[in-house]
């Protein structure tokens, strides 16, 4: 329904931005250089370039979980298209990593009352012995509970987080729910536990489990760990309702290879500024994705924004005065390697990065636009704000916000950003499992982000403030 809403409401939005124009206030773009823009958006709006990308990345490579064969196809086909889609440069820059691998995950309820379960190994985690592990559940309804246990009163047992996310517009839940799942095999362990179960941080009815990066921690023990969906999660609390011991079973195959070094690569191009080439306005998506589903939202949507975005920049007969860079990031699910090595490849021309934004939050129409910028260019914000109202996105009040995902690290070494705030209700109904494929992108939302992003990126490419001031 919402698709129908969106295509029948654009034109028309369209059309209003044209009777608006003469009353923008404008420093930054003189009127030629607005119908540039206006043409750019409607390109983007037109254009199935975004959505072909994606079609054409998780069918021709599908999932691409750093390490792996996948991973490898995704850094060619990323090179490849950029050097069709007319970036000027194309380059990659290698990335490293350990390697690890999923196996099987078997998960069971022995008692009181058998039931089969459906898990993922969380990323990171080591297996089980061969045979599995059988052992008693004790439950936390949160993981500051689990915090809360007394050190060694979980000898023995398995540790079970019920927590669940929260759905949220701005996906605020995540942050509330995903700290359990980072840490808590090492909270567990550290109390005696020999495994650590959660529900997974996710916002479905699904029984497919959400895995996600975990850590483990210097000098405590390592134990497995494995998320469940949510009806299976369900299922393991209405058991420990009836206060019997709970028996668990959990066999995983996966396997940590701290000593075996995996190779990656971040995959740069850009789009030469033709009067101030060194100032860098950075678009950023990661390229690796998880090893379930084909990271279509995660973050094959991002990818398709960006490149569909600088594609359509590409095919005006001018390029814009900065240069623009995209940065598809390596190994983001395993703890933003890419990003980390794009910081220490880049350090003598990080301040170049005159503004950045990073797409890592799934499909839904983007509402708001956050600017994290030096006070005196808010003026020139809020000047790309008209141009960007007419397709539904206002400028939040504040002004302290940080790049997604990747992009975050240059935030905090003092890059100036921007962050688009979607809809993101649905997002994680899909983030990190099987049913991350392409049937859930929503066609006409994809074409009014890679709308915003163009205009964005145009923009900031294309006017002359110091986004630093
Ligand atoms: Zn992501
Ligand atoms: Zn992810």
């Amino acid at each position: 329904m919402r698709r129908f809403i969106l295509q029948k409401t654009l034109p028309l939005l369209t059309l209003f931005s044209f009777v608006f124009s003469s009353a923008l206030v404008a420093n930054e773009l003189p009127k030629a250089e607005q119908e540039k823009l206006q043409n750019l958006k409607e390109t983007a709006l037109s254009s199935d370039l975004s959505y072909d990308l994606i079609e054409s990345l998780t069918t021709e490579v599908g999932n691409r979980l750093m390490g792996t064969k996948g991973d490898d196809l995704a850094v060619k086909w990323a090179v490849e298209k950029m050097e069709t889609l007319g970036f000027d440069k194309v380059w990659t820059e290698e990335v490293y990593g350990t390697k690890w691998t999923r196996g099987h995950a078997k998960a069971k309820i022995i008692a009181p009352y058998p039931q089969d379960m459906v898990a993922l190994a969380l990323g990171g985690s080591i297996g089980t012995a061969q045979g599995g592990i059988t052992a008693e559940v004790v439950a936390f309804d949160t993981f500051a509970d689990l915090k809360a246990a007394k050190v060694g009163s979980l000898a023995g047992k398995i540790a079970f987080v019920s927590y669940r996310m929260v759905r949220h517009i701005d996906g605020n839940g995540y942050g509330k729910a995903v700290g359990a799942r980072v840490t808590g095999a090492a909270v567990a362990a550290e109390k005696g536990a020999i495994a650590f179960i959660m529900r997974s941080v996710g916002t479905d009815d699904n029984r497919t489990a959400h895995t996600g990066v975990m850590r483990y921690k210097e000098g405590v023990k390592k134990i497995p760990a494995a998320t469940l969906s949510n009806p299976d999660a369900d299922m393991l609390e209405n058991q420990l309702k009836r206060n019997k011991p709970v028996r668990f079973y959990l066999n995983l195959g996966a396997k940590l290879e701290q000593d075996v070094t995996v190779k990656s690569a971040n995959v740069i191009g850009e789009l030469t500024g033709s009067e101030r080439p060194n100032e860098i306005v950075a678009l950023g998506a990661h390229l690796d994705s998880w090893d379930v589903g084909t990271g279509a939202l995660d973050d094959g949507l991002g990818i398709g924004m960006v490149l569909g975005a600088v594609h359509h920049i590409a095919q005006l007969k001018e390029r814009p005065k900065r240069t623009i860079r995209v940065i598809l990031f390596a190994g983001e699910e395993v703890g933003l390697l890419g990003a980390k090595q794009y910081m220490l490849d880049h350090k003598n021309d990080m301040a170049d990065h005159i503004l950045g934004a990073e797409w890592d939050f799934g499909s839904g129409p983007i509402y708001q636009l956050n600017p994290g910028v030096g006070e005196k260019s808010l003026k020139a914000i809020h000047e790309l704000g008209q141009y960007l109202a007419p397709l539904g996105v206002k400028v939040a009040n504040t002004n302290s916000a940080k790049a997604q995902s990747d992009m975050s690290l240059l935030s905090k070494a003092g890059m100036p950003s921007i962050n688009f705030s979607p809809d993101g209700n649905r997002y994680f109904d899909f983030h990190h499992t099987e049913n991350d494929t392409l049937d859930k992108i929503n066609p006409a939302d994809l074409k009014q982000n890679t709308a915003v992003y163009t205009i964005f990126a145009f923009f900031a490419a294309q006017s002359s403030v110091d986004f630093r001031q």
